[in-house]
């Protein structure tokens, strides 16, 4: 996938001195950041702090941005509504704009790994938010992302249905060990999956820390209230 700015092809994310602007206001200050292959990292960050943005930059669907990223080839992205075709059944839905043959197959594949293998042939009109959202994940996965970009997922989900989701792609991620960047504003859900948790903050990341590898997953509880401030 063709991103701009550009770096080479760099197996994680390498974020560099990214500015963005709109109508000259700037969202975006120079932003840092860099994700390691495999790592889960989740991008926290009040409402309008810029999360959107930085995930469209890095995705390359926002190519209006300065500074420098680097991406490895295969980048998938999931958006907080699953963006589905009405007018096409579930699995074409997953392979659409996929060359190659064995497209059904491919795709009962990936519905089989988020357990929708039976509504293959549904129309997306007839699926719960829940497996719309499932479908949307298949779609991402059988383009076997090397890097999958997550903007708030589960956000439009009940608390039961999110949690399956949220634990879904815990088990996904730590099979298939993507890169993974995922915004979020709920820090629950940021402590529960990522690695690192990234906060935005006026244009700028404000703050970043390893989360706690321990049950329940957990950083230093000050920093934790002081966060829970922030959003
Ligand atoms: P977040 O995802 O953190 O809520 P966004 O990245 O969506 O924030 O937006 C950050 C700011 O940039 C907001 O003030 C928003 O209005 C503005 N913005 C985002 N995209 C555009 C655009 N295409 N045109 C104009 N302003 C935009
Ligand atoms: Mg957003």
């Amino acid at each position: 996938m063709s991103v701009s700015p550009s770096l080479p092809a760099y197996p994680g994310v390498r974020v560099r001195g990214v500015t963005r602007a709109f109508d000259g206001r700037v969202v975006l200050d120079r932003v840092d950041l860099d994700i390691a292959p495999g790592e889960f990292v989740a991008l926290l960050g009040p409402s309008g702090s810029g999360k959107s943005t930085l995930l469209r930059i890095v995705g390359g669907i926002d190519t209006g941005a300065e500074g420098e990223i680097g991406v490895p080839g295969k980048v998938a992205v999931v958006f907080q509504e699953h963006r589905l075709l009405p007018w096409e059944r579930v699995w074409r839905n997953v392979t659409l704009g996929l060359d190659g043959g064995r497209l059904r197959e491919r795709a009962v594949a990936a519905l089989g790994e988020v357990g929708l293998t039976a509504r293959a042939d549904a129309w997306p009109g007839t699926l719960s938010g829940g497996e719309a959202q499932r479908v949307a994940l298949a779609r991402a996965l059988v383009r076997t992302p090397e890097l999958l970009l997550l903007d708030e997922p589960f956000a439009a989900l009940d608390a039961l249905t999110r949690l399956k989701a949220q634990r879904l792609v815990e088990g996904l991620w730590a099979e298939h060990r993507p890169s993974v960047l995922l915004v979020t504003h709920d820090v629950d859900e940021a402590l529960l999956l990522a690695d690192r948790v990234v906060l935005l903050g006026d244009g700028v990341v404000a703050e970043e820390f390893a989360v706690g590898m321990d049950r329940p997953r957990s950083v230093e509880v000050p920093r934790f209230a002081q966060l829970r401030r922030r959003l």
